[in-house]
């Protein structure tokens, strides 16, 4: 898999564009008519790294992906550079999840980009909301302050492999309309990746199926759609944002939870702080394990790609959950 960088040839018209885009101004000859790219490829960028997987899968030969997050980089706050805003107004075709970074959603919107796909609007996404009554109920807080970033919508949608599997048809049919010449292979290799996503669901949900608890701990909110398709219920340490810091009283709701619901593991992530997680862990005697986002891959990731990453996740909820 590899994340192709912009060119280098190109310097003079870059400058161009780039003096055209931050000035806001006419955006004609800047990434219109031709992809771009001069070697016949249609320039794919992409936000993050769930959207730049599905790019290269589908993509394939025809397309040349840039990622606007950095391996390793928690993508939540991503900044946009000068150098990235001039890559979203050439783009071929610009991949985005609006709500999940908000310098992206502005970048994209004021790019002039000729072909723009939005992930959220190919499926469904999960109120916020939904999730914070069910910790009201509960007596729970400690919430406050996650949501204006999502626009009361929790964006880790790539995490339920049906929903991803409806982004991926939707990534197809705008790769077709921005490249029609190619239009039949991207349409086949959607719906080859579609496919091998509903295995994935299916490993999931044979896999979680019978569990001594259903109740599992993360750091940041990011498996809420996973744990509502799965049946289990998600307790984050900190909300929908990792940079968030918990209070003293959900450390404490936190401590109860885990012994009401016989929790044995508290999950850390590779691209954020574990220090959190391993503080509770250690105050109640739990192990700790890797449950990780695929909000982007590093040589730490638990696997190479979106799948590796997925089956390790599975794996690792399986041993702590006490599944049969
Ligand atoms: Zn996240």
């Amino acid at each position: 898999m590899t994340t192709r960088r912009r060119s280098r040839s190109r310097i003079p018209v870059l400058a161009a564009c780039a003096a055209t885009a931050l000035g806001m101004t006419a955006l004609a000859g800047c990434g219109t008519g031709d992809d771009g790219s001069g070697d016949g490829r249609l320039d794919v960028v992409a936000s993050f790294y769930p959207l730049e997987f599905l790019a290269e899968r589908i993509g394939g030969e025809h397309v040349g992906v840039t990622g606007l997050t950095e391996p390793g980089t928690e993508p939540h706050d991503l900044d946009i550079s000068p150098r990235q805003t001039v890559e979203l107004s050439e783009a071929g075709l610009v991949l985005y999840l609006e709500g999940f970074q908000p310098a992206v959603d502005e970048a994209v919107e004021q790019s002039g980009a000729e072909h723009v796909a939005e992930a959220g609007s190919f499926t469904t996404l999960r109120e916020d909301g939904g999730h914070e009554e069910e910790h009201a109920e509960e007596g729970e807080a400690g919430h406050e302050g996650h949501d204006h970033d999502h626009g009361g919508t929790d964006p880790h949608v790539w995490l339920d492999p049906v929903r991803y599997a409806e982004i991926a048809e939707g990534v197809g049919a705008a790769l077709a309309e921005a490249d029609p010449d190619n239009a039949a292979a991207y349409e086949r290799n959607a719906q080859t990746l579609a496919g091998e996503l509903t295995a994935l669901d299916q490993e999931f949900a044979e896999g979680l199926a019978a569990t001594e608890t259903e109740t599992f701990i993360t750091t940041h909110a990011a498996f809420g759609y996973l744990a509502e398709r799965y049946g289990l219920h998600e307790e984050a340490i900190t909300g929908l944002d990792p940079e968030s810091e918990p209070s003293a009283e959900r450390m404490r709701e936190l401590q109860d939870v885990a012994r009401e619901d016989r929790v044995t593991t508290v999950f850390f992530e590779t691209l954020v702080s574990d220090e959190t997680a391993r503080t509770l862990a250690g105050d109640l005697g739990l192990r700790t394990a890797v449950l990780d986002p695929v909000e982007g891959i590093t040589e730490d990731s638990p696997g190479a790609d979106y799948f590796e990453v997925m089956r390790a996740n599975l794996a690792a909820l399986r041993e702590a959950l006490g599944a049969e």
